[in-house]
């Protein structure tokens, strides 16, 4: 069993599959980059949340069911050929295929083969049931390419029937006692995954401008969501009591919620698994759902598709570099395992910067 340290240089062999270059993870052997942060010829990406999906490069390949995400974000002239997911095609030297991440609609993680040598760049994923994407898949590889955005023992996903419980036990409290509901989250991906989830018949359903744009390129995909309707659409004398309202947090403090009346704010993050979150964002609940893996669901994740070589990008990366080398996955088996500096800063969704960057919340 191969053990290296940080330091070391990854073999030669594993530079031709995959290597870090000023413009982000690239594969010399199919001359492309997988989510560059600078403009490229040759770009694959694994999502549409702007971390991963930059704008300016010569021409794309991304999974097919994230097209129109793209091309809102990017613009509708991009150069995007789309794929399937397990569709391989040939760049250069080395085969590609996308597979499901699970992290939101058309989120993929992008296998690279390269002479036999698998190298696979998860991107965002999460291992928990979304019906609004299909479920993260297992890919066997060599090197595993992980995020660590919850990348510590304290973060430990409830399941989401009982997040769902929580939100609808909440929304039936204010109505009996004359509130709004304000529930605010990530426009692209959490949202909907909030909108499917949520019992329509408990009340109506609002969705603040900003979330219905992404919520309407999920229908248009043909993921089933509850009937909604945007202020505008409401009678002037409509109560808002029995409604439950979805936002993205930047509305929060301001005027467009003085219509509502008096209003009960919660907010659904994987960050309110941290005691004192909530107090430090002025939400009155918080609901623990997260489009990332947790830390069990990491370890099993990189355990399962049996690499040898893990490098990991943003979040926690040295804390879960140090585990992944320190401890292995199994007895005697030591991996090597290394933090990687990109760009990737976390999705503005699970990031405490998250009202502070509006211009990713108009899902535009
Ligand atoms: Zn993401
Ligand atoms: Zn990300």
């Amino acid at each position: 069993m191969q053990v290296t340290t940080p330091e070391m240089e990854p073999t030669p062999f594993r530079r031709d599959l995959l290597r870090l270059e000023p413009a982000g993870l690239y594969c010399p052997a199919g001359d492309f980059f997988v989510d560059p942060w600078r403009p490229v010829d040759t770009a694959i990406l694994t999502h549409g949340h702007s971390d991963h999906a930059r704008f300016g490069s010569k021409r794309y390949f991304a999974e097919a069911s994230s097209e129109s995400i793209l091309r809102s974000r990017l613009g509708k002239e991009i150069d995007l050929a789309p794929k399937e997911y397990g569709e391989r095609w040939k760049l250069g030297n080395a085969w590609v295929s996308l597979h499901p991440a699970g992290h939101l609609l058309g989120s993929a993680q992008i296998r690279i083969e390269v002479a036999g040598r698998v190298a696979v760049v998860s991107g965002d994923y999460k291992r928990q049931p979304d019906p609004t994407c299909v479920p993260f898949e297992v890919v066997p590889c060599d090197l595993f390419v992980t995020e660590s955005t919850f990348g510590l023992p304290v973060f430990r996903w409830p399941s989401p029937e009982s997040v769902f419980d929580s939100i609808h036990r909440w929304w039936r409290e204010n109505q009996a006692a004359g509130r709004t509901s304000l529930l605010m989250a990530y426009a692209l991906g959490k949202s909907q995954r909030l909108l499917a989830g949520l019992d329509a018949s408990i009340g109506p359903i609002c969705l603040h401008g900003a979330v219905h744009g992404p919520t309407q390129l999920y229908r248009n995909q043909g993921v089933s969501l509850p009937e909604t309707f945007t202020v505008s659409e409401a009678a002037k004398d409509f109560d808002w009591s029995r409604c439950l309202v979805l936002a993205v947090p930047s509305a929060q403090g301001t005027p467009w919620l003085r219509r509502f009346g008096e209003v009960s704010t919660a907010m659904a993050s994987g960050w309110m698994a941290i005691r004192g979150t909530r107090r430090r964002r002025a939400v009155d609940r918080g609901f623990v759902m997260s489009d990332h893996v947790d830390w069990p669901s990491l370890l099993q994740t990189v355990k399962e598709t049996s690499a040898t070589t893990v490098w990991v990008t943003h979040g926690f990366s040295n804390v879960v570099a140090r585990y992944l080398r320190e401890h292995g996955l199994s007895p005697g088996n030591t991996l090597d395992a290394s933090p990687l500096e990109t760009q990737f800063q976390g999705d503005a969704e699970d990031s405490e910067e998250i009202s502070s960057s509006p211009e990713d919340e108009t899902g535009s």
